[in-house]
């Protein structure tokens, strides 16, 4: 057995037992993001739409979900110690805000040229930032190295148990408010909160069908179902920056295998045709990856006709020029 397949072996999946125990972690730390229903939406699909709305989650998306849990989850010892992360996006920005909530020192490596907006916000919340040039050096490298190094521990933005039982309390959060959903559609990039959301219907919506949505320009969740391995790809290029990850996790894939229904994509100007839907008719403003979901149920990418369809709009985190500028390009 190659080394490879000896570490699989031992993975310990989470459970929707997991995802449980992080709902009570997160009672009255996490919002529980409103939903939202619109009889216009509707009527353009055919369907009954629940959008649930984590751009108005803590950090504005649900990553602060499985970065609290996992820094909750850590011994008192590991706390001390505290722990690091390498992101750019929304879940550098969640675990310095979880990590300053539970008293957590966190650093975070980041690319040199990462947006100032980003690296203000993260620092913002008091944690470290350790910069990264990403032409010539290799951030999971740095990461670990830290890790090792002053004894932090690691907390990766999807590949991580307790992470993906946080992201799993949106959906359940759904579930809970809105009986019978048929179909719960969810953004996927490394495929936590997908993962998350399927431990949560595992429980909650046994017979709720599930799909996930990724950039047209990187299906490799979809080529990783089809070939039951997880693929790699080169990195995609999509306006839909929270999803553009290069494979599936270790831990996230096997639970997708197990439950998913399909795994569909959108293009990025159905990205924004759903971006300006929302901003125009519900007055929410959604990043482009969070409108993964709504795009595919307006495409038709996923047959939601006659349905009770549970949408996950997953983070509102863009500033407003580039939002200015994605949705005043024409459309036809
Ligand atoms: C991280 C992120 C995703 C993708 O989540 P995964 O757990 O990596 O699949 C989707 N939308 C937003 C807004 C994100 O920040």
């Amino acid at each position: 057995m190659n080394v490879q397949t000896e570490r699989h072996m031992q993975l310990s999946l989470p459970t929707p037992e997991d995802v449980a125990v992080a709902v009570a972690r997160l009672n009255g730390v996490a919002h529980h993001s409103p939903i939202m229903t619109s009889t216009t939406l509707d009527a353009m699909t055919g369907a009954r739409l629940y959008l649930k709305c984590e751009n108005l989650q803590r950090g504005g998306a649900f990553k602060f979900r499985g970065a609290y849990n996992a820094i909750a989850a850590l011994s008192p010892a590991q706390r001390t110690k505290g722990v690091v992360a390498f992101s750019s996006g929304n879940h550098a920005q969640a675990m310095a805000l979880a990590g300053r909530l539970q008293g957590v020192s966190v650093s975070v490596v980041m690319p040199h040229d990462a947006p100032a907006v980003k690296v203000a916000a993260t620092r913002g919340y008091g944690a470290e930032v350790i910069f990264y040039d990403r032409y010539k050096e290799d951030r999971e490298a740095i990461g670990r190295d830290l890790a090792e190094k002053q004894g932090r521990a690691l907390i990766p933005s999807y590949d991580h148990p307790d992470v993906i039982a946080g992201q799993g309390t949106a959906a359940h959060e759904l579930f809970q408010d809105i009986e019978d959903i048929d179909v719960l559609i969810s953004p996927l990039g490394g495929g936590g909160l997908l993962a998350g959301s399927i431990l949560a219907a595992e429980r909650a919506a046994p017979n709720c069908l599930l799909y996930g949505v990724e950039p047209e320009a990187g299906d490799d969740g979809r080529q990783s179902l089809k070939r039951g391995e997880i693929v790699h790809i080169s990195p995609p290029v999509s306006i839909a920056d929270g999803a553009v990850v290069t494979h599936l996790g270790h831990h996230t894939f096997p639970i997708i295998q197990r439950k998913i229904t399909g795994i569909v994509t959108v293009s990025d100007t159905q990205l924004v045709a759903a971006m300006s839907m929302l901003a125009e008719r519900l007055k929410i403003i959604a990043e482009p990856t969070g409108c993964l979901g709504l795009a595919a149920a307006l495409t038709g990418a996923v047959d939601v006709k006659g349905k009770r369809v549970g949408v996950l709009i997953s983070g509102g985190n863009i500033d407003l020029s580039r939002f200015g500028r994605l949705v005043s390009t024409p459309r036809n």
